[in-house]
């Protein structure tokens, strides 16, 4: 099973003021064999919280134990919790068109969301959005770890009840906003540095698309990809 090719929205490296935060709790690491027990969302506008989303998921399966160390969530929690469809129809609604955030979701809650809207509904998850462990990572570069517990701890932000979804949510908005503040700085100081490769090389922002580059290691050496390939096929010299 499994999704191929996943035709998501653009992977963005920046900072807006209006966007959906979420996260999932899940059974496992795997989308093609785990499944999602949680979805929370939380709508920020100018830096406010305006709504929320959450709910736990049924997987109508039994939970593994290594999951429920994880984020707590057991079996009897579920029992009476609605089924991916509904869950994931809830979410597609609450988010319509907006920018997501999330951390880490590039390579995990954005896949699992996108495959149960696209099992469930037969819908895209098409939404452009930021991923704040890259965020993290290129604002602070000297903390060793970008766990989301790592940047909240950066920041003296609480991470009581961690790894439940919505938890992880607050946690996750309060860090973008402060990455955010980072993230203007650097861009204003590569700006007056400007001229050249200092400025081109903080700027990993696609020129043809507008999605965020990757560093990544070919036959020739080093260079930027568009993280949106293959439908975006950019790529520069590092
Ligand atoms: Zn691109």
């Amino acid at each position: 099973m499994g999704t191929a090719v996943r035709n998501k929205g653009k992977c963005m490296c920046k900072y807006v003021p209006d966007y959906v935060v979420f996260d999932l709790e899940t059974t496992g690491v795997y989308c093609e064999q785990d499944a999602i027990i949680e979805i929370s969302a939380i709508k920020v506008s100018g830096g406010k919280r305006i709504e929320e989303y959450s709910t736990l998921v049924n997987p109508n399966r039994p939970i593994p134990a290594r999951a429920t160390a994880v984020n707590g969530i057991t079996d009897e929690m579920v029992e009476d919790a609605p089924g991916i469809r509904e869950a994931i129809g809830g979410f597609m609604e609450f988010i319509g068109s907006s920018i997501l955030v999330g951390h880490n979701i590039h390579t995990f809650d954005m896949n699992f969301a996108y495959d149960a809207a696209w099992l469930a509904l037969g819908r895209e998850l098409r939404n452009d959005y930021v991923d704040t462990l890259y965020m993290a990572r290129r604002c602070l570069p000297r903390l060793s770890h970008h766990k989301l517990t790592d940047v909240s701890e950066y920041f003296h932000i609480s991470t009581a009840g961690a790894h439940r979804a919505l938890n992880d949510c607050l946690m996750n908005m309060e860090c973008y906003e402060e990455l955010g503040k980072l993230w203007k700085c650097q861009e204003e100081k590569a700006a007056v540095e400007g001229k050249g490769e200092k400025k081109e090389e903080f700027d990993l922002e696609c020129p043809r698309c507008g999605g965020m580059l990757f560093l990544r290691k070919g036959k020739f050496g080093k260079f930027y990809g568009c993280g949106n390939f293959p439908s975006c096929r950019y790529t520069r010299k590092a």
